[in-house]
C-alpha cells in the first residue's frame, strides 16, 4: 500500500514530506490510507528554526527565508501524475 513520508524533527514536530506510491495504485489501492513512515531529521523544523532566528535576529526573517532548504519535496509528490486519488 501507499504511505506517507513524514519528517520528524529534533524539536519534536512532524512535517509532511511526500507520498510514496505503490505498484497497486489504481488497481486495488486507493492511495495512502494514513500509514506514516518517519524520517529522522537532525535540527529543528522550519517554524522552530524561524522562531529561533527571530529571537536572535528579527531583521533576517522578514525576507522570507523559509523557502530555502526544502529540497526534493516535489519529487513524486501529489502534483506528479495526478494519480493521488484524494478527491472524489
Ligand atoms: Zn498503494
Ligand atoms: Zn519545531
Amino acid at each position: 500500500m501507499c504511505f506517507e513520508w513524514k519528517n520528524r524533527f529534533a524539536c519534536g514536530h512532524v512535517g509532511f514530506k511526500q507520498v510514496e506510491r505503490c505498484a497497486a495504485l489504481g488497481s486495488g489501492c486507493f492511495g495512502p490510507d494514513g500509514t506514516e513512515r518517519f524520517v529522522e531529521v537532525e535540527g529543528p523544523c522550519y517554524d522552530c528554526k524561524a522562531r529561533l532566528l527571530e529571537v536572535l535576529d528579527p531583521m533576517s526573517v522578514t525576507a522570507g527565508g523559509r523557502e530555502k532548504g526544502d529540497s526534493g519535496g516535489k519529487r513524486g509528490g501529489i502534483g506528479g501524475g495526478g494519480g493521488f486519488g484524494g478527491r472524489r
